[in-house]
């Protein structure tokens, strides 16, 4: 079953946060469990968690997973912020497990002059600290490449899993679409999308991805800049949209869109990638 959902807010409670999803057309979904540009993660108590399990199974909405927030930096050859962004993501990790929500997707983070090869080192040592609670993965996202951001390429990410002490059973992959397509992978066209098929295959594995986030791109191929646009109106396009999310590889992997949220508006786009996914 194709499952499609939206980022959305916990602001009124993760039970209320599946009902906006249903209403928004989606059944799977994406949430922050703290401030997505704080430090603060709200602990999660059992009355709620219980709520949400039951109204997820009640209107079929999943699976879930819960964004990191955006100041953790496991890349950072600073040590206070390694420590507080091990903390964070502990934290986060905790409330994920109270959930039961399976997936914790974080941005690796960036290496701040200290180059990439130190920087991919420093996330593969930081993921070996943590303790990752029983039923919950770690996804680690594609970035744009911006700035002296790590996980740009694909090779990066295998490389963090494979250096430090978990392995694929604890650790996966979230493909971004548009972070892809601004670090130079296109899927204009059918042979090209084969080629970005192969290349995930023969890096971090198509069976370790575990998810994916939909998001059209503001800037052209390869421009390194992370600007979401709706589906079909950036630079990626219908026509790569639909090349990308029914090629066989990647067709029943759970997406969820961060598309802007201005007048269209995440039910729009959900729609739009339901009548791409259906070829019309
Ligand atoms: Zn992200
Ligand atoms: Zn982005």
């Amino acid at each position: 079953m194709f499952r499609i959902g939206a980022h959305v807010s916990i602001a009124d409670g993760f039970a209320a946060a599946v009902e906006r999803e249903a209403e928004l057309g989606g059944n799977c979904g994406q949430v922050f469990v703290g401030s997505p540009r704080g430090w603060a993660v709200s602990e999660v108590d059992e009355g709620d968690a219980d709520a949400f399990r039951d109204a997820a199974s009640e209107f079929d909405v999943s699976p879930w997973i819960v964004h990191g927030t955006y100041l953790i930096n496991l890349a950072t050859p600073k040590d206070d912020l390694a420590t507080k962004s091990i903390e964070c993501v502990q934290a986060e990790l905790e409330a994920t497990a109270t959930l039961d929500i399976p997936y914790y997707v974080f941005h690796p983070g960036a290496h701040t002059g200290a180059g990439s090869e130190t920087g991919i080192a420093n996330v593969a040592e930081r993921l070996s600290e943590l303790d990752i609670p029983d039923g919950v993965m770690i996804l680690l996202e594609n970035t744009a490449g911006k700035g002296t951001t790590v996980g740009k390429r694909l090779p990066d990410l295998n490389e963090m899993v494979e250096s430090s002490a978990y392995d694929y059973d604890d650790l996966g992959i979230c493909l971004d679409t548009c972070h892809l397509f601004a670090a130079g992978y296109d899927f204009g066209d059918e042979a090209v999308m084969d080629d970005l098929v192969t290349e995930i295959d023969a890096t971090v594995g198509l069976e370790n991805v575990h998810y994916l986030h939909l998001n059209d791109s503001r800037h052209p191929l390869g421009s390194e800049k992370d600007e979401h646009e709706h589906i079909g109106e950036g630079a990626i396009g219908e026509a790569g949209f639909r090349r990308f999310i029914t090629h066989d590889a990647l067709r029943d992997k759970p997406m969820v869109l961060e598309t802007p949220e201005n007048e269209k508006g995440f039910a729009w786009n959900i729609e739009t990638v339901k009548h791409l996914y259906a070829g019309d």
